[in-house]
């Protein structure tokens, strides 16, 4: 992992690049961002990023970004995903000095309509606090392996393994019902397991530890134990990339986009109105300065076989 420190990365920071004119279309050229986190994101964030906007990208590792909440539970998570996201980059951009700062956060669940079927949800922010500005944006995916399962031994885990893309992937182990001990909870918590060896160890602690005599296996979704969401990572970084490359046509500063919707497409055969919007407000954060769009994909009316009229 590649870490810098506060006095190394602000000399980046201040390391200048051209004129005005020249800084004006290439904001980020000769600049470095601090991303914050603990879980080896840089691999995925730092090539597009630098190729679409010229801007480095470097971590810091010494801060305990599990303060704001771990997938594990023993820290709760408080408020939303994107607020979180700011907090953490926020941590890292007064850690080192940093004026440009990045950080991710996923949540997992299962999916909102699918039933047994998983869903990935990851936000991305940069924070410019020289442009005054937090860009986010966020990907949702059912390409996750998010699940558990409980077991006595490694045997009757054959199927769970397989779908859960076990070793490439990582487990965490703990007593599905924990007894009570001095410890506390948590401390029984095994993380990060990479091999069969730790997993029936851990297996074979848990379910000792456990009432009813069984282990809980859970997904292991911290993106170095996790090449699935690494992948979700590196598509949220390029799509982030691309709406920084937009600048404001008004002021200039970098991340015009979507920021929200309006009007309502009507049905191709009935004409009544739907719920599904018919143009894209595109705007920017410094300026305010608005734009409203058609849809970009070229959608213009509903289906009927999507009309509440048509087919009920
Ligand atoms: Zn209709
Ligand atoms: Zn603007």
């Amino acid at each position: 992992m590649n870490s810098l420190s506060a006095e190394h990365l602000s000399q980046k920071v201040v390391e200048g690049s051209g004129g005005d004119k020249e800084l004006s279309a290439r904001p980020y050229l000769g600049k470095t961002a601090v991303l914050t986190t603990k879980h080896g994101k840089l691999n995925a964030i730092a090539l597009p990023v630098k190729a679409g906007i010229e801007l480095r990208i470097a971590t810091t590792t010494d801060i305990d970004t599990d303060q704001l909440g771990t997938f594990a539970g023993e820290v709760e998570r408080l408020g939303t995903p994107l607020a979180t996201a700011i907090q953490k980059a926020r941590l890292g951009m007064e850690r080192t000095g940093c004026t440009l700062g990045l950080a991710t956060e996923g949540s997992f669940g299962p999916h909102p309509f699918i039933p047994f079927l998983a869903g990935h949800q990851e936000v991305i922010v940069f924070i410019d606090d020289n442009f005054g500005t937090e860009v986010s944006e966020s990907i949702f995916s059912t390409q996750t392996n998010f699940s558990h399962a409980l077991a006595s031994s490694i045997g009757e885990l054959a199927d769970f393994l397989k779908r859960c893309r076990f070793p490439s992937h990582g487990l965490i182990v703990r007593p599905n019902a924990e007894i009570q001990s001095q410890e506390g909870y948590g401390a029984t918590i095994v993380k990060g397991i990479e091999t069969w060896a730790q997993l029936e160890a851990a297996i074979d602690t848990a379910k000792k530890k456990s009432t009813d005599g069984l282990a809980r296996i859970e997904t292991d979704m911290r993106a170095h134990m996790n090449p699935l969401r690494q992948r979700i990572i590196r598509k949220l970084a390029i799509k982030l990339t691309r709406r920084l490359m937009r600048h404001c046509s008004q002021c200039s500063c970098p991340g015009f986009g979507i920021t929200g919707s309006e009007g309502r497409l009507s049905c191709s055969d009935c004409g009544s109105p739907s719920e599904t919007p018919a143009r894209e407000i595109h705007s920017c954060q410094k300026c305010k300065f608005k734009e409203s769009i058609l849809r970009q994909d070229g959608l213009r009316h509903l289906d009927p076989k999507d009309c509440q009229r048509c087919n009920p």
